[in-house]
């Protein structure tokens, strides 16, 4: 049966940040200094620490994490179209399916609806 991995929180790697400050400027965090650089860098949060974990949120124009942002969003759309895919199969070979098949047919059925609509709010609808 298909698997799914539903991880909307990943590791950013650090590499990619530009140095910029404007995530920090977005927060109007009192920690910036006028140079960009974080003044409790080796105290910062572990959001800070982790910031962009969360794919789907926003990040300001000409961050450093917009092609890897974009990569990422691009490898769970592509999951939701398979889950699609698959849906209308099993779909079809339900009308002709004897009954162990039906109940575990329907069981995907659910566990692909789920799996869809978890990524509802990030526009999963038109993917
Ligand atoms: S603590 Fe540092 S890294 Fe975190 S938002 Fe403020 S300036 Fe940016
Ligand atoms: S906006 Fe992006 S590139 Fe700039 S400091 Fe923040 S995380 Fe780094």
């Amino acid at each position: 049966m298909f698997k799914f991995e539903n991880k909307n929180t990943l590791i950013p790697p650090k590499r990619l940040c530009k140095k910029c400050g404007k995530c920090c400027k977005e927060l109007k965090c009192s920690n910036l200094s006028s140079s960009n650089l974080c003044l409790i860098y080796e105290k910062k949060d572990i959001s800070c620490e982790m910031y962009p974990c969360m794919i789907w949120s926003d990040i300001p124009e000409g961050c450093g994490y917009k092609g890897w942002i974009f990569q990422q969003r691009e490898f769970y759309k592509r999951k939701v179209r398979n889950s699609k895919e698959r849906l209308i199969s099993l779909k079809i070979l339900l009308r002709c399916a004897n009954i162990a098949d039906k109940v575990k047919f329907e069981n995907e059925i659910n566990e692909l609806n789920v799996f869809i609509k978890s990524f509802w709010k990030y526009g999963a609808k038109d993917w």
